[in-house]
């Protein structure tokens, strides 16, 4: 599997960018791989790069989204933050994601027992951590 090209990413809509999400997260499932070389795809997108898709994730060591939805260098963009919430820089990745950068769709990516979240719920306190739970507990 090649990388995206400006040609290719032309051809993604947010519809067919979903299912490529959902094919390669069915791979995953099924513990397949597509075909692919990260080395050439490193080479590929040597100058530029042409992902389809914007994911926001939880830093959470178990979901990696590039691993979960089985995707190469250059396919998407993955902003991870623990809990998984939107704040300014977060937003303004994603307004470069897809305005500059050209991807289709944003997907945000939950996942069970999340620590950060239970931390927002529990009112866990710890240095800098406290102020990060208290975003995440304005969008609960
Ligand atoms: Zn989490």
């Amino acid at each position: 599997m090649k990388a995206h090209t400006k040609e290719t990413q032309a051809t993604m809509t947010p519809e067919k960018s979903l299912q490529y999400l959902k094919e390669g997260n069915l791979r995953f499932q099924n513990n397949l791989k597509a075909n692919r070389n990260l080395l050439e795809q490193v080479n590929d997108t040597r100058e530029g790069q042409f992902p389809f898709a914007t994911i926001l994730s939880c830093i959470d060591s178990r979901v990696s989204a590039e691993l979960v939805f089985d995707q190469g260098l250059g396919d998407i963009f993955s902003a991870r933050i623990a809990g998984n919430f939107v704040n300014e820089d977060i937003l303004g990745s994603m307004e470069f994601a897809c305005k500059l950068a050209g991807t289709k769709l944003i997907v945000v990516l939950g996942h069970t027992s999340c620590g950060a979240v239970k931390g927002a719920c529990d009112n866990a306190e710890l240095g800098n951590l406290t102020a990060m739970l208290g975003k995440i507990k304005t969008q609960l």
